[in-house]
């Protein structure tokens, strides 16, 4: 393995699948079975989801609701994503903790560094849920910030498509993908990786980023291994 400890950032839309809203349970089957394979290797795993398949604070507070309500909102629904991940591992046959930035103790313990540290430590998978546990924020961030404080090796950031590209590959059939890339050159092009709070948290950390398909079989233990498969930005 090429890493000791990752941070795996899923977004909420991708645990859809092919609906509309909600969890496609197949899906979170799925990337429980991935997260198995390089957790069998001794990998420390944690894992921050997103809520975007449930609710949106931005897209909220466009249809009038106030923001940091609506936002508040967004980070319950990434701890429903979360309980859903938690369940697939477990049914796996792995040890979970979910830890959240608002304390929610019938089902869940309170964020702790030292105690996510702890778990990782003992081999469990950590999955830390209501983001950063603050309005105006996303999940990118949360997950740059939580990579940070547990001293992850690098960010996943596990997405539908393959990596970053010079434009839109659905929309510009001569889009090519970028197989390394410095933070400065993402500034330099304009290239959507994380948004800014996230993107500059990484790079003053000095904290790697890998985008990468998290939907193709076997990606996850590729890019765990080493293999040059999506994105990397770093340096
Ligand atoms: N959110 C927030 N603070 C955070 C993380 C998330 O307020 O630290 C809210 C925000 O409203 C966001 C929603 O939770 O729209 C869902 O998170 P995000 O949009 O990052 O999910 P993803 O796009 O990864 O599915």
């Amino acid at each position: 393995m090429k890493y000791k400890r990752i941070l795996l950032k899923l977004s909420g839309e991708s645990l859809m699948g092919d609906k509309q809203y909600g969890i496609d349970n197949e899906v979170v089957n799925q990337y429980a079975k991935e997260i198995k394979t390089v957790h069998d290797k001794g990998l420390e795993i944690a894992i921050v989801i997103g809520g975007g398949n449930i609710f949106r604070g931005l897209s909220a507070e466009k249809s009038g609701m106030d923001r940091a309500q609506a936002d508040y909102m967004g980070m319950l629904a990434t701890v429903i994503n979360s309980m859903a991940l938690q369940d697939a591992l477990e049914k796996v046959g792995i040890k979970t903790r979910l830890l959240t930035a608002i304390k929610m103790e019938q089902i869940c313990e309170p964020f702790i560094r030292r105690r996510a540290v702890r778990h990782l430590e003992k081999g469990r998978v950590v999955i830390f849920g209501a983001g950063t546990g603050n309005p105006y924020f996303t999940t990118d961030s949360a997950a740059a910030l939580r990579a940070i404080e547990i001293k992850a090796d690098i960010v996943l950031k596990g997405t539908r498509v393959d990596g970053i590209y010079t434009a839109d590959p659905e929309k510009d059939a001569t889009a090519t993908r970028y197989k390394n890339l410095s933070f400065k050159e993402v500034y330099a092009n304009n290239l959507n990786v994380m948004d800014m709070t996230a993107f500059t948290l990484c790079e003053e950390n000095e904290l790697p980023i890998i985008v990468f398909d998290m939907n193709k079989t076997g990606n996850l233990m590729k890019v765990t291994d080493g293999e040059e498969i999506g994105t990397l930005v770093a340096g």
